[in-house]
């Protein structure tokens, strides 16, 4: 049975910027009852507290944070990098240790974001681009979803789990 690295906030968690969380979602539940997630907050994890000053990646493309182009800023200006890229190695650990293949990360955020994150300018203007973790993920070959994405998630995890080619 393969492993799933899910977003801790989608789980319920209120592991959030904000100290809010997300869900409850019906294909998530399934994977608790399965007991294939693999949980992790890459901010709580790289130790950020909760809550917390919201944070957007200067350009945000978390790639250039990994290859030390761009920083992660809080809204106050405060470097918090390190404690990005901390929780991506965390990330990549759990891979490591569970053989993970697929994640299913909370859309848009600076660590989790799949496909768009914002961009560094705290006006809600969204980029395309990965975020930190997600962007660590991706360069292990990890397939990642986000919350919007479950069908195709599910769908992808099943092909696996068949053995069909996946892309
Ligand atoms: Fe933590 Fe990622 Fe959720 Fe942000 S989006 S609270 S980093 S799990």
């Amino acid at each position: 049975m393969h492993k799933v690295l899910v977003s801790r906030c989608l789980l319920g968690q209120r592991v959030r910027y904000d100290g809010g969380a997300h869900g409850p979602y019906d294909l998530l539940q399934q994977w608790q009852t399965e007991g294939r997630i693999v949980p992790l907050c890459p901010e709580v994890a790289g130790g950020l507290p909760t809550p917390r000053p919201p944070a957007e990646i200067t350009g945000g493309n978390g790639h250039e944070v990994l290859d030390g182009l761009s920083q992660v800023l809080s809204i106050d200006g405060e470097d918090v990098t390190p404690a990005f890229l901390a929780g991506a190695a965390e990330a990549a650990e759990l891979v490591r240790c569970h053989g993970i293949r697929l994640a299913l990360l909370k859309s848009r955020s600076p660590s989790c974001g799949n496909e768009e994150t914002y961009d560094g300018q705290f006006a809600g203007i969204r980029v395309a681009g990965q975020g930190v973790t997600a962007a660590t993920l991706a360069r292990l070959g990890v397939q990642v979803f986000n919350e919007d994405q479950l069908e195709q998630a599910a769908r992808w995890l099943a092909a696996l789990e068949d053995g069909t080619p996946t892309a």
